[in-house]
């Protein structure tokens, strides 16, 4: 599924599949605002994402139900959208920037609190095993452009273009459109965000993705940046984004969203909560896209966006399919 239409998506309306064990869910709008979870609670392990990406959280189930980690969990998990040459917003096959190139961003994070990311590398397919080299190998938490590619290189991982003619062309339309202007995309953006528990209970948490298409050289956004992107605290739980990322960098939203469920607010609240906080600062919110993800120690599970059109995709022992609802504000 092209996931690159936030906006656009809009239009589609709303749906619950069950495939397995597998859930993917849409928003759906209803009048009540309803605080509550409404993806089936566990205290089971878990393996939840954004997006409409089974073949992801599958290959992390498919990890976790062995009695894998939940580390490993994510980072197979994430490998497998990265490898993906048709999805166009994380790695391979990745939306370039305003000059063609494709930079990529990620991060991972473990239950112990370690965290390793990549920021701006290119080259190099798989950004988040990259940043768990980082985290795991070197005392460092990010690196970024040239030395993270060397280091991922010195690290085995093999150079190789990431640029498709799929998206070579995509650049090249956009480019005679367009006025070149350093100007924010609204729709070009999609990450994964991936948060897992364990056999153990143990959580763990991934981000990755291309970042904002045709963005100006340079530019990072929230995706691997330590509690924006993601969080995790294995007392309390795990948070994701996706959207636009400054907007998540502002308002810190992942350690944000985790900090409120240690409050005891739950996944889906904290979530809300979140969404508030940036609605609240941006009266022109009606131009952008954030969705979160959370889910706490309990197995809990929410997740909320300022717009219609975001998804996730959850895998859990014997889930029941439910339709979501109230999961966006406007
Ligand atoms: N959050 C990502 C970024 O701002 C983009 C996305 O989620 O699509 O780089």
């Amino acid at each position: 599924m092209k996931r690159r239409t936030f906006i656009q998506n809009t239009a589609l309306g709303s749906f619950g599949v069950v495939a397995g064990t597998a859930v993917m869910a849409c928003q759906e709008k209803t009048s009540e605002t309803n605080s509550k979870n409404v993806l089936p609670n566990t205290n089971s392990p878990l393996v939840i994402a954004t997006w409409n990406v089974p073949e992801a959280t599958g290959k992390a189930w498919e990890i976790i139900e062995k009695g894998g980690t939940s580390l490993d969990a994510i980072e197979q998990g994430c490998n497998v959208e990265e490898a993906n040459a048709e999805g166009q917003s994380v790695g391979i096959g990745g939306l370039p920037d305003r000059d063609g190139n494709v930079t990529l961003d990620a991060c991972i994070m473990d239950s112990e609190g370690n965290y390793g990311a990549v920021v701006y590398l290119q080259n190099i397919k798989h950004p988040i095993s990259v940043a768990r080299k980082v985290m795991e190998n070197t005392p460092h938490v990010i690196l970024a452009g040239k030395g993270a590619e060397q280091f991922a290189l010195s690290e085995g991982f093999q150079k190789e273009n990431l640029l498709t003619e799929a998206s070579k062309k995509a650049w090249e339309e956009w480019k005679i459109k367009s006025e070149y202007q350093p100007i924010i995309n609204i729709e070009n953006h999609d990450t994964i965000g991936m948060l897992a528990i364990d056999k153990n209970g143990d959580i763990s948490g991934g981000c990755t993705t291309s970042g904002l298409a045709y963005k100006m050289a340079g530019r990072v956004g929230d995706s691997p940046i330590i509690g924006s992107g993601l969080f995790i605290d294995n007392e309390v739980g795990g948070a994701t984004a996706t959207g636009l990322g400054e907007e998540v960098l502002k308002t810190v939203g992942s350690f944000l969203i985790v900090e409120l469920m240690r409050q005891g607010k739950s996944p889906q609240e904290a979530c809300e909560e979140a969404i508030r906080r940036i609605v609240s600062k941006n009266p022109n919110h009606k131009d952008f896209q954030v969705g979160y993800i959370a889910l706490n120690k309990k197995g809990e599970t929410g997740f909320y966006s300022i717009h219609k059109g975001f998804s996730v995709t959850q895998f859990l022992e014997g889930s029941q399919a439910q339709i979501p609802s109230n999961h966006f504000l406007d």
